[in-house]
């Protein structure tokens, strides 16, 4: 069959946003054509080994990326249909109201975004129904307000979370249930896609009943005939007409061979990262510093939160299966002894013993890793860190991408692993807090990438912006951009809830656009 190469629509990268994206315009009846550079995940019982995952990398397949030192690292990521998602911990929350004003923090301001919370709520509604979100309105002391219900109940706790929630609820904390993105049924069971794991957050979901991008929005889009997937079908550069306003022709590298595709609109969905270094590579007379970089702002004001995964090995066995149920957000702004904000809490998976054996000196014999993991508690802990135009992604001379990031804004951060620290001695959680590094599958903690926002942001100033408020390039007539490139600040909640959300919203943009 010859491949048509005309399209009304082109989406680059297929996970929260793009694939969100492909979802929200297939029914418009356009031709829409979605380049993904990796391959639908396989189905296997390596999905759920932690060793296979964790220890073996078996699904890390991104290249190597710099440092500013010129050092290789392998980026924490991974290319696959659905994106990073495929992996996430499916922990959707949204940002608070107040993030999206100017928020002053100990190391400097957190600028305001150009658009206010009532402009994104419709679509955080949305978006949480489209990726099953369960949990609980009304208990999370910073959230803010909601059009609508979440559209299914919390996932419970096991008891061992359960007491954890009353011992923190006791020394005045207020835990609440984590809105996770999982196809739980826990009224019944045996009608219940997911199965209530220990192996969901950083592994793919062998049964299909984590809400990632592929499942509830790639899939259903390809039912529609006007929607076409190529994977393996990586992006190289996009071309520009002789005026250098709009998009001509799309490059791929596709199985080895080179293809060009065009569309009368061109979306670029392919993670923060890999967006700005597209952008960057696409050099010519008319953008010769890259496409929609007249402002030089294009890679810039790359962020990724203060994050830290810790571990803390109580005395009293920890059974638990699926952890990943409460956080802590009343600390989020600030603490009795400190006015500026600190940050959010929330559980992360289940350690096992593979996992400890990345980080334990090798000579610590396995039984005693798994009584280790027999008694841990394990949490993920989340602070803002503040757009700096010096952290930025650039593309060397033989188009390797660069990361350059200092670290900002951290002594929150600092106060918050003190304060969890000081949390858990209270309520007698006596033992260690260890780093647990082995969560971001590497000790380098740029590599940590997860999170990663901010290279093409959107503003109404087109010197102090790449993007539009609709997420088109000031500089270009029919390029978008709905991965997590165009947040303005990284707020202290993990990213995905916003980017589906802004994917809904820029796709009723272009659905008006396309009529
Ligand atoms: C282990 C882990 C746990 C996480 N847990 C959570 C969580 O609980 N909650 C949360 O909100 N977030 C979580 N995240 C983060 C979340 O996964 C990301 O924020 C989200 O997937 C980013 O969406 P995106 O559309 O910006 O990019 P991605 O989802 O990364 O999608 C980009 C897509 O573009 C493709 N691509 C890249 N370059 C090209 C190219 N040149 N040509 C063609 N295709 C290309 C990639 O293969 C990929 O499919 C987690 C991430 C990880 C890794
Ligand atoms: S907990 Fe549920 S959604 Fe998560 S991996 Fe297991 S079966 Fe899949």
């Amino acid at each position: 069959m010859v491949q048509q190469n005309q399209y009304d629509v082109i989406i680059i990268g297929s996970g929260a946003g793009g694939g969100t994206l492909a979802y929200k315009l297939a029914p418009s009846g356009k031709s829409i054509l979605i380049l993904e550079r990796g391959e639908f995940l396989t189905r296997e019982k390596e999905n759920w080994d932690s060793r296979e995952v964790f220890v073996k990398g078996r699904y890390n397949n991104a290249e190597n990326w710099l440092d500013a030192t010129g050092k290789e690292f392998q980026p924490g990521q991974h290319y696959f249909v659905g994106g990073n998602t495929k992996f996430y911990g499916a922990v959707l929350l949204r940002m608070r109201r107040e993030d999206f004003g100017e928020l002053q923090h100990h190391g400097g301001i957190s600028p305001a975004w150009p658009l206010g919370y009532d402009d994104f709520e419709p679509y955080y509604t949305q978006a949480e129904q489209l990726y099953q979100v369960h949990g609980e309105r009304g208990i999370d002391p910073t959230e803010p307000s909601a059009s609508g219900p979440l559209p299914f109940p919390p996932i419970s706790n096991e008891p061992r979370i359960e007491e954890l929630a009353g011992d923190l609820r006791r020394i005045g904390n207020t835990p609440f249930p984590l809105p996770v993105g999982i196809m739980l049924n826990e009224a019944d069971r045996h009608l219940s896609p997911c199965v209530r794991c220990s192996t969901c957050d950083g592994f793919p979901c062998l049964v299909d009943a984590k809400a990632d991008a592929q499942v509830v929005c790639v899939d259903p889009a390809l039912e529609h005939s006007n929607v076409t997937l190529l994977t393996n079908a990586k992006v190289t550069s996009l071309k520009t007409s002789p005026s250098g306003r709009s998009i001509t022709s799309v490059e791929v590298e596709r199985d080895g061979q080179r293809e060009t595709y065009s569309g009368d609109v061109v979306v670029v969905s392919c993670g923060a990262v890999n967006s700005a270094a597209l952008l960057l590579r696409s050099i010519d007379d008319r953008h010769p510093n890259g496409l929609a970089n007249s402002s030089d702002m294009a890679g810039r004001h790359y962020m990724a939160h203060n994050n830290s995964a810790m571990m803390v090995l109580s005395r009293r066995h920890n059974p638990t299966v699926f952890q990943k149920t409460i956080g802590v957000n009343d600390y989020y702004f600030g603490s009795d002894d400190w006015q500026y904000p600190l940050g959010h809490i929330q559980m992360l998976g289940k350690s096992d013993s593979n996992m400890l054996r990345e980080s334990a000196p090798r000579l610590v014999p396995g039984r005693v890793l798994e009584e280790m993991a027999g008694r841990s508690l394990d949490f993920w802990l989340t602070s803002e860190d503040l757009p700096s135009p010096e952290n930025r992604v650039t593309i060397n001379s033989s188009g390797q991408v660069v990361l350059q990031y200092s670290e900002n804004n951290t002594e929150g951060h600092r106060r918050l692993v003190n304060k969890l620290r000081g949390m858990l001695k209270e309520i007698g959680c006596e033992g260690r807090l260890i780093p647990r590094s082995v969560y971001l599958n590497k000790k380098i903690p740029l590599a940590g990438v997860a999170h990663q926002n901010g290279t093409l942001r959107f503003g109404s100033d087109p010197q102090e912006s790449v993007l539009d408020i609709n997420c088109k390039a000031h500089d270009l007539d029919n390029l978008y951009v709905v991965d997590s490139s165009f947040f303005v600040s990284s707020s202290a909640v993990n990213p995905s809830l916003t980017i589906i959300a802004n994917a809904l919203r820029v796709g009723d943009h272009l659905l008006e656009r396309l009529r």
